[in-house]
């Protein structure tokens, strides 16, 4: 079920979304944009995800597909892996969320059904290849075994400026190493 989206632009919170977020949320995720930055450090997109249990770090990873040279590694599926290595299991255990920086994909919302998460928040929309809202709405489909409930636009603002900075940065780079050329 798709909970009914809170898209805030600001970096700052107001007093009124404090009621639609749990403080926990918004705790966690500012947790996952310092993680995102982590990956920025390697030229990684900066995508965090931690994934969450009864207040308890189960597992966290920042996108990291050119380092690892492993295409599938998106923030959402390291976080998922290496929460399910620690528990020695191949699912996660009802109550999970998982808080990812970023709108999930077509892949990372097919993982996250295997995994049984039970609930996502994500924070930026991604308007080219969100699987959620934005081109598609997966989590409204009925063929799945699994549902899981979602929310996005938490710290919307945060994540985009963390990303369009990132894109900034890199085209200056591109373009200092084109005039040095
Ligand atoms: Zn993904």
């Amino acid at each position: 079920m798709i909970v009914p989206f809170h898209d805030i632009n600001n970096s700052d919170i107001s007093y009124d979304q404090y009621h639609f977020w749990l403080m926990r949320d918004v705790e966690m995720m500012n947790y996952a944009l310092e993680i995102a930055k982590q990956g920025a450090k390697f030229g990684e997109i900066p995508v965090g995800a931690v994934v969450v249990h009864e207040g308890r770090i189960l597992g966290e990873g920042y996108n990291c597909p050119i380092t690892t040279q492993d295409p599938t590694a998106h923030a959402e599926i390291v976080a998922v892996r290496r929460a399910c290595e620690s528990l020695n299991n191949y699912r996660l255990p009802k109550g999970c969320t998982l808080y990812v920086t970023l709108e999930p994909c077509t892949m990372c919302f097919g993982a996250l059904i295997h995994a049984r998460v039970s609930r996502v928040v994500f924070g930026a929309f991604e308007p080219k290849a969100g699987a959620v809202v934005s081109q598609l709405t997966l989590p409204n489909q009925a063929f799945y075994n699994h549902s899981l409930d979602i929310q996005g636009g938490l710290l919307a603002g945060k994540s985009s400026a963390l990303l369009s900075g990132f894109f900034k940065q890199r085209r200056q780079e591109k373009r200092a190493a084109k005039a040095q050329a």
